[in-house]
This record gives structure tokens, sequence and C-alpha cells, in this order.
């Protein structure tokens, strides 16, 4: 029997406003332990939260990029749980009620395309930071004991919750690098998950290739980057699989992602969402945003990564309209293909090259980097290179380097590639066996000998022509 994997994500972004979801304290990331606290986020008796507005209008605004319906009117609740990261005694959340519902993502992937439904997307705040301090793994178990950083307590969050709609580690993948461009290019948060400023978990859940039922579905924590996402998810499906083929049944647990052994740790019996007592917070009003408001916010948007994918994809192909988009490279590549350059040659020097020598693609001159795109083949590979890691800098103009001519006068190279096959005598061998990729071997070590200085394609002819007639 084939198993269909069924997942679904909940992803928490940690927006960059200035200041706090309640309270004015700097939001941010780096200040010394417990400096950016006060009587509000620190839960003291008497202290009034007031919302912040501009994470108010984010949220609209990322709702409205994931296609959600915008509720004229959301409220906020107190999510009760007692833990040394939750000074209150609780948090507070959107829960039956929040900003963002029923929305979907279109994920253009290779094969076409993917539709991925929000169930919701709200605010809330989030919790401080526990640091296990002594143990070998930075978690609770084996550690000596805990300090809490009360700093990050308090930030404003928003969960992203989506349809259990995704079914694979890849497609999982996929969607969180749309997403993750969408929520950088709205400029609402870094949206990093080293940093914690984006983060994952993912419910699985298995069943026959081909039903539609929903069997017991486990909860995966603890993965970092979006490869570990896809490592934990593949080994969850497999054990799940392993399960119910050995005549078992799956148990719902949370499951921490131990990405050294890439094995899967149980965490503590799942919390029924009853457990957390939840009750409309008495001191916030209603988050009631106008239609003027949301009209204005979508009036904002910019064309979105999925569009733009796709749009490039149609021009391009889809591999490389991904790396361009989700590298943040795309604009400049239509500007560079808009000054008349090769469109496959300009993704190829964008996406290879200049994010090779960590060009920042926003202070590149589409135009001087459209002219070497175009002249690469007839100069020195050295001087490519060179003007590559300068097309950045202020001023710069292609013309020196593209005046530099690649030695193409084949008396001059003659003697070089006769002393490349020389010393292979054992690779020569193998190429006349069939080995016909051994040809790049040789080029390349004819440029090396010439500091790159040769015409690559003077070369290739050479060699092609001297192992072809020898
Ligand atoms: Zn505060």
């Amino acid at each position: 029997m084939s198993w269909e994997p069924v997942i679904g994500l909940e992803i928490h972004v940690q927006l960059k406003t200035r200041t706090k979801m309640f309270c004015r304290c700097p939001a941010g990331f780096g200040a010394a332990e417990n400096t950016q606290t006060c009587p509000v986020c620190l839960g003291f008796p008497g202290a009034l939260p007031v919302p912040n507005r501009t994470a108010i209008e984010w949220v609209v605004k990322l709702g409205l990029a994931l296609g959600c319906e915008i509720a004229p009117r959301a409220v906020f609740a107190r999510k009760n749980y007692f833990y040394p990261d939750l000074p209150k005694g609780y948090q507070i959340s959107q829960y039956d009620l929040p900003s963002c519902i029923n929305g979907k993502v279109i994920v253009p992937l290779q094969e076409g395309e993917h539709e991925v439904g929000i169930v919701r997307a709200h605010l809330e705040e989030d919790a401080a930071k526990n640091v296990h301090v002594g143990g070998s793994s930075g978690r609770i178990g084996g550690a000596d004991y805990t300090l809490v950083d009360y700093n990050r307590g308090g930030t404003p969050l928003v969960e992203i919750v989506t349809e259990p709609h995704i079914h694979s580690a890849e497609e999982a993948k996929s969607f969180l690098q749309l997403l993750r461009q969408t929520i950088v290019e709205l400029g609402i948060s870094d949206a990093e998950m080293e940093k914690g400023t984006l983060r994952v978990d993912a419910n699985v859940s298995v069943r026959p290739a081909g039903s539609d039922e929903l069997r017991t579905r486990t909860e995966i924590k603890n993965m970092n980057s979006f490869n570990h996402i896809g490592r934990g998810i593949e080994a969850e499906v497999a054990r799940q699989i392993e399960i119910w083929e050995s005549g078992g049944a799956v148990e719902q647990h949370t499951y921490d992602f131990d990405v050294a052994s890439g094995t899967l740790t149980a965490r503590r019996a799942k919390e029924e969402a009853d457990d957390y007592r939840y009750f409309p917070e008495p001191d916030l009003v209603p988050v009631e945003p106008s239609e003027e408001l949301v009209e204005r916010l979508r009036g904002e948007l910019p064309e979105l990564p999925g569009e733009r994918i796709r749009r490039i994809g149609e021009a391009l192909d889809h591999e490389r309209a991904l790396v361009l988009v989700t590298g943040g490279l795309d604009s400049l590549w239509e500007e560079t293909v808009a000054a008349g350059a090769d469109r496959v040659s300009a993704a190829n020097v964008i996406a290879n090259q200049l994010v090779g020598a960590g060009v920042e693609p926003a202070t590149v001159d589409a135009a001087e980097l459209a002219k070497l795109v175009e002249g690469r083949d007839r100069i020195p590979r050295k001087s490519f290179d060179d003007a590559i890691v300068h097309v950045g800098d202020t001023g710069f103009s292609a013309e020196p380097y593209l005046a530099q001519e690649a030695v193409s006068d084949t008396s001059a190279l003659e003697p070089v590639v006769d002393a490349i096959l020389a010393a292979n005598p054992a690779q020569v061998e193998q190429y006349r066996g069939g080995k016909d990729g051994l040809l790049g071997f040789f080029v390349g070590q004819v440029m090396k000998e010439t500091k790159g200085a040769a015409d690559a394609r003077v070369v290739s002819e050479l060699v092609r022509s001297k192992l072809a007639g020898g």
C-alpha cells in the first residue's frame, strides 16, 4: 500500500515593529538581558495593555497578501497557562475571532501550481525566552538551571495556520520559502529562522493514498531551518508509516526533531485547547479596522513573489525564476534584460557569480551589468571575475574590463595546450576511450595555466581537435 503524507503548518512570525505589542518597550534582538521591560510586559498588577497600531496594520496587510478575509471585528483573548516565560500567567492572543481567516496561497512548483488554504492569521504577544544552562543540548532536560530573559516577552507575533493541504516535505519547503519572501517584502519581519523571528511547527499524519480520511496527527517542533523542516517531516512520515504497517496506531504527541541524529524525541502529551481556558481580554477593545484602512493597505501591496515566480517562470523557467525571486534578485534581472542582456545568461550571472561574489543586488547598475553579461565571452575570464567583484561599486563602468581581450591567438595557446595534454596522459587516454566530460578538465587546466586570460571557446576547440587528431 502506498501512503500520502498530510501536513499542516503553524508559523510564528515576529514583527519588526519599533515597540512591543502592548507597551512602549523597544522590540528587537540583541540588547542585554532584561533591559527592555516595563510593568506591562512584566505583568505587574494594575498595568494596562495598549495595542500597537502598526502591528494591527501589518497583520491586516499580511492577511491580504495571503488572500484572507479581514475580520471587521477581531477580539483579543487571554490564553491561560503557567510557565516562567509568561509573567502574567496568560498570553494575550486572538482566539475565536482572529484578524484574518479563509485565505489561500498559490505555490508555484516545478510540476505546476499547488493551492494551500490558510485557516487563519492572528496577532498575539511572544513569551519571554528561557535559557537552559548546563547540560549538552541547551534544552531543559539535563540542564542545571534556567534563566529567563523578558526582553522578548510582549513582542508582537503573527501566527499563521495552514490547512493540511501539503503532501510532501518538498511542498512544505516551497510553501515556506514563498511565505518567507512575501513577509520580507512586505517589510513586516526579517523572518530569519536562525534568529527565531520565523518559527515553524508541522502537524503530520499519513493516510492510504487516494483516501480522504484524516488520521491521528503529531506535531514536530524545534526545527530551525527549511532543510531541518524537510528532514523532520520525512522522518516523522517514515515513522508513522512503519507504525501503521506493523499493525500499531499513531498516538497524538509532540516531538522535537534532533538535527544531529535525525531522530524525533517525544515531548509531552498534546494539550487540548480547552486546557488554556481562553476568555476575552477585558482590558482591550475589539480590533475593528475600517474599510478605508483595509482598502488603503490592499492598495499598498506590491506584486507578490508568487505572482512574480509564475510570470518570470514563463519567460525563463521555473527553477531559475524561483532562485531569482526568493533571492530578491528578480528586479535586477528584469532591469538587466531590459538593458539588452540575454535572459538566461543574465539569470546565471546574477544567481551564481554576483551572489557568489557577495555583491548587494540593489547597488548594481543594470545597464553596466548587461554590458558585462553580453561581453563576457570576448574577454578573459579573470577580467570578467574582477568586474563582477566591483560591479556594485559607485560609478562602476564595464568599459575598461571589456577592453581587455582574451588571448585567442592559437599560436600562443598551442604550446600551453600541448603541455597540459602531455602532463595528463591518463586523462588523455580516458577521453579517447569515450569519457567526453574530461574536455572541461583540460580547458580548466589551460585557463588556470593562463591565469584566466585565454579565450575559453578557442581553447576548447584546440583541445578537441588535438585529442581527435592525435
Ligand atoms: Zn514593556
